[in-house]
């Protein structure tokens, strides 16, 4: 067994941490400092090396540290554990490169790994043969590569699909990668923490996927290129979107956010409102903060025809009409004393300074 371990680690390691299933919810890429350490002392890697090959690795560059465990976070795609194998299709692989080397990349786990960067292809993130979600840690006795639970197919017997040569993903997803790996990216001739683009990367699914922003013109190209849509449904998040869709939506996005021009020009062409460029931030980064920021220019009162967009913008949300909300929405000054114009559009209890 030892021998066998050592040859491939990652399988030693995958059924190792398939023991440790109820105390990590299943998802066994991701850890505890206890863990680590016993992990460590048994297979006699250096805890850094552990550490490392769990998802935990990624707080700080990818999304921020948490003292909670918990194991929703941006950008790692839910395998939904249930009942002792993954429910949900979140674990993707690369049949090349598991014939190279026969280990799941921690990065296969990430929702803009939608193709190998090595073999230009798609990833898989189900059983060629059945449309099973991959359980790696379920092993059958009689096998000596990754299969799949259900009807034993061995993953690095699958073929996947070549990304179009035309296409801009491979580049999309090495930046990212890039971006991860440094801990830092550079916009403007600065430079940033990763995390502070990963935040903005993640709000701009929403306004392209589930806001539907999409007057771009790489939308369309990658669309053609890719032989699939962005589909129109609002309410599901980008990690349950089909592997192709989050592969067209992350290669436009790393597009749009590219350059000082590009962002302006998605804005622009959006007609982006400061709230739907802010909304749902805690505290959204600061080279973006820059950014945005001038779309709330205190000196320019918006016009009669702006306040009717937004009121309208309220009342189909329900939300109250009111001075404070439409500077919200407007994302700029409006003196109450000066705008007389805009009374008419409140409801008589609703004015308040
Ligand atoms: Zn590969
Ligand atoms: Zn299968």
């Amino acid at each position: 067994m030892a021998v066998k371990n050592f040859t491939i680690p990652s399988s030693f390691l995958n059924l190792y941490f398939g023991n440790y299933q109820s105390v990590f919810n299943g998802d066994f890429d991701w850890n505890r400092e206890d863990f680590v350490k016993a992990l460590s002392q048994r297979v006699g890697f250096k805890k850094e090396r552990v550490w490392n090959l769990t998802l935990k690795s990624y707080e700080g560059y990818l999304f921020e540290a948490q003292k909670k465990f918990n194991s929703n976070k941006p950008f790692i795609n839910p395998v939904g554990f249930r009942g002792g194998r993954n429910r949900r299709h979140g674990l993707r692989f690369c049949p090349y490169c598991l014939r190279e080397e026969e280990y799941f990349r921690k990065e296969w786990r990430l929702t803009f790994s939608t193709a190998c960067v090595k073999h230009k292809v798609f990833l898989l993130d189900r059983c060629p043969e059945c449309g099973e979600p991959l359980t790696i840690q379920k092993w059958k006795p009689d096998k000596f590569h990754f299969h799949c639970w259900k009807c034993g197919f061995e993953f690095m017997n699958a073929k996947a699909e070549e990304v179009p040569k035309e296409s801009k993903g491979i580049e999309a997803i090495r930046l990212l990668y890039e971006i991860l790996k440094k801990g830092y990216f550079e916009f403007e001739d600065r430079v940033y923490y990763s995390i502070a683009y990963f935040k903005v990367l993640e709000h701009f699914t929403k306004v392209v996927y589930n806001w539907q922003k999409r007057n771009w013109g790489s939308i369309r190209i990658e669309e053609e290129n890719i032989g699939v849509r962005l589909d129109k449904k609002k309410k599901r998040l980008y990690y349950d979107a089909p592997i192709k869709v989050q592969y067209i939506l992350f290669t436009v996005i790393t597009d749009i956010l590219s350059s000082k021009e590009n962002l302006e020009k998605f804005i622009v062409d959006n007609k982006l409102k400061k709230t739907e460029l802010t909304r749902d931030f805690r505290d959204y980064p600061f080279w973006y903060k820059k950014f945005v920021d001038k779309y709330s220019d205190k000196g320019y009162a918006p016009t009669l025809r702006e306040i009717e967009e937004a009121v309208k913008y309220l009342r189909k949300r329900g939300l109250k009409i009111n001075w404070i909300n439409l500077r919200k929405i407007t994302g700029r000054f409006l003196d109450s004393r000066k705008r007389r114009d805009v009374n008419f559009f409140f409801d008589e209890k609703q004015i308040q300074g």
